[in-house]
């Protein structure tokens, strides 16, 4: 579930928020100091906070501030003075969204779901997880261009992985080795098919457990080379 902390001095407009945002799914604390509010937004994990701009203690800007600084959360600023939400905005206070007193609760929660929706869109881009083929004991990391077999990392060479990759991202496809040497070497490299050969013997030793019966690279007698699957 995800939590938000609202730090407001007016217990009824935060109990109301809170109302709505529960009723919506989401776990909800509320601070009503300025200082303790800006003390769990920093060392608690909330995914949103909610922020009004006058309270006790420490304000809404340096509560602001201080999440910009420590925290990549999504920060929702509430002001009952319509020129104040006009001076935050004018001093770029890093807030996410401004919202007026008085508002309508049920705009504030759509509000909420479409900033965490954005906040998780950019976090999910950001940490994009490397693209990785695993067939049975063989993991082929292309993103880090490793290959281990049963855990156990080999070492390849450029050309190597380009073959491996290839023919594992084409499996149960049979290629001749003409056809392998031009997709993976270009046109002006020096060699024949018979690199291909080699470069098949090389990745069999790495990755098979016995090369005269491979359970991965197969050979298609008179035609070419298959990945099994
Ligand atoms: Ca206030």
């Amino acid at each position: 579930m995800k939590r938000i902390l609202i730090i407001e001095d007016e217990i009824a407009i935060a109990e109301l928020e809170k109302d709505y945002l529960e009723l919506s799914g989401f776990e909800v604390e509320v601070e009503t100091t300025g200082d303790l509010g800006l003390d769990r937004a920093l060392k608690e994990n909330f995914e949103l906070v909610i922020l009004d701009l006058m309270l006790p203690n420490v304000d809404g800007f340096e509560i602001c501030k201080r999440i910009r600084q420590e925290k990549n959360i999504p920060v929702i600023m509430v002001s009952a003075k319509k020129d104040d939400i006009d001076k935050i905005r004018g001093l770029g206070m890093g807030a996410d969204d401004y919202i007026t007193k008085p508002f309508s609760p049920s705009e504030l929660v759509a509000r909420v779901k479409a900033h965490l929706a954005r906040y998780e869109r950019l976090i999910g881009s950001g940490k994009k997880e490397n693209e990785i083929i695993e067939i049975r004991g063989l993991k082929i990391d292309k993103t880090a261009r490793r290959v281990f077999v049963n855990g156990e990392e080999k070492i390849f060479t450029t050309k190597e992985f380009d073959l491996l990759t290839f023919l594992a991202e084409n499996p149960n496809h049979v290629f001749t080795k003409e056809e392998l040497f031009r997709d993976i070497w270009d046109m002006e490299s020096i060699g024949d098919i018979a690199t291909v050969t080699v470069h098949i013997k090389k990745i069999r030793e790495k990755i098979e457990f016995n090369t005269s019966k491979p359970q991965y690279i197969e050979t298609i007698w008179g035609v070419g080379y298959r990945f099994k699957i």
